[in-house]
């Protein structure tokens, strides 16, 4: 027998893992550089460490406690009712509670292009189509209200990230509100803030108070650095009630996410060390990189470097795995995740001896 037609369900694909780059190339992972999936390069908090530990001693019991008390402590720190928290699996198993919630077959959902793979395979998974709508090169891939309008045909949901993955660039409130003003009372705006804590500009989860069609994902795998736990959320209108009772996987987050991540909002230190690191990075790299960039409010910089396959392919060779942005429509650039001080100054000068190199072969 087989499984349903699932041609149109493209498998996602992420960024190398560093021990299988390190098996291929003969090396030590700890002498790889890694900056192509957006993590923490300092790890997670040590006090969500030392909570997921204890928690492990409790894994026979189901996550009950755990995640009414992470429900309620975000709810408290958005200000927002605990019915419109919903805890998930990563941030990407709350697209897929969103699109469980909305989307009836057929029903199309609304991307970026170039943008997160997940929006539009989640829609899939869940029956729906989707369309794209374009960030530009040439406007340095600025994200604005009409962008999205002037591609908007009245889909049930619409995607916008910001700062965005993997351009950087951010969605300005005005144009946030002018997103909301100009889309049918039927379609939800996922504002997705996966990066959100390393942009200068406020959440938007203050506008759930505002509106009734608009929806917050946020996460604990950047910032947080507990992106192998996989724990994020939601953060809903107030008028779905229960509807999370009615989609969500039963016991959506294991215990030991759950309580990491509770621990992990209790260590401001930890996210703020974090937050600071990633600006230097992304300037550091903006200045020193022999190559464009793009103006980045996240913890990431994506850099046009002509073939970035290549570019990708050949950092590699040199231990420093960079994310080539093939995959997102965007051959001619790599993404740079921000790393400690002595990674990105390793990662920078490798890039730029790759740049080199790589030229010279062009004019030989
Ligand atoms: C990383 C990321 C997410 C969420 O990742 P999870 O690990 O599933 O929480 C969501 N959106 C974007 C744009 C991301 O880059």
């Amino acid at each position: 027998m087989n499984t349903r037609d699932l041609s149109a369900n493209a498998p996602y694909v992420p960024g190398r893992g560093v021990e299988e780059v390190a098996r291929d190339l003969g090396l030590d992972p700890d002498d790889l550089v890694k900056l192509s999936s957006n993590e923490n390069p300092h790890g997670p908090s040590p006090r969500a460490a030392e909570a997921a530990r204890a928690a492990t001693e409790e894994a026979h019991v189901y996550p009950k406690s755990a995640h009414a008390d992470l429900t309620e402590r975000l709810a408290s720190e958005w200000d927002l009712a605990p019915e419109q928290v919903w805890v998930s699996p990563g941030a990407d198993g709350a697209l897929d509670y969103l699109s469980r919630a909305m989307l009836d077959p057929g029903d199309r959902v609304l991307v970026p292009d170039p943008g997160f793979a997940y929006y539009p395979m989640s829609a899939r998974y869940h029956h729906g189509e989707a369309a794209t709508y374009p960030l530009r090169k040439a406007d340095g891939f600025a994200q604005t209200a009409d962008a999205v309008l002037d591609a908007y045909d009245g889909e049930r949901i619409v995607y916008v990230t910001t700062p965005h993955n993997p351009t950087g660039t951010e969605l300005p409130r005005e144009e946030l509100r002018a997103l909301l003003a100009g889309v049918d009372e039927e379609t939800l705006v996922v504002v997705d803030e996966a990066y959100g804590e390393y942009a200068e500009t406020p959440s938007a989860a203050d506008l759930l108070d505002e509106h009734e069609n608009v929806a917050v994902t946020r996460t604990f795998s950047k910032a947080y650095g507990l992106a192998g736990l996989r724990i994020g959320y939601a953060l809903v209108p107030e008028a779905w009630g229960e509807a999370y009772a009615r989609v969500n996987t039963p016991f959506a987050a294991n215990a030991v996410a759950l309580d990491a991540a509770l621990a992990a909002l209790d260590d401001d230190e930890h996210v703020e060390r974090t937050v600071e690191t990633a600006r230097w990075a992304r300037e550091y790299i903006a200045d020193e990189l022999d190559a464009p960039t793009f103006d980045s409010a996240g913890n990431f910089v994506l850099a046009e470097v002509g073939d970035g396959a290549a570019v990708a392919e050949r950092a590699q060779e040199r231990g420093v795995i960079v994310r080539d942005t093939g995959s997102f429509g965007l051959p001619e650039c790599v993404r740079i995740s921000c790393g400690t001080e002595a990674e990105t100054r390793e990662a920078v000068a490798t890039l730029n001896e790759v740049l080199a190199d790589l030229e010279r072969g062009a004019e030989a």
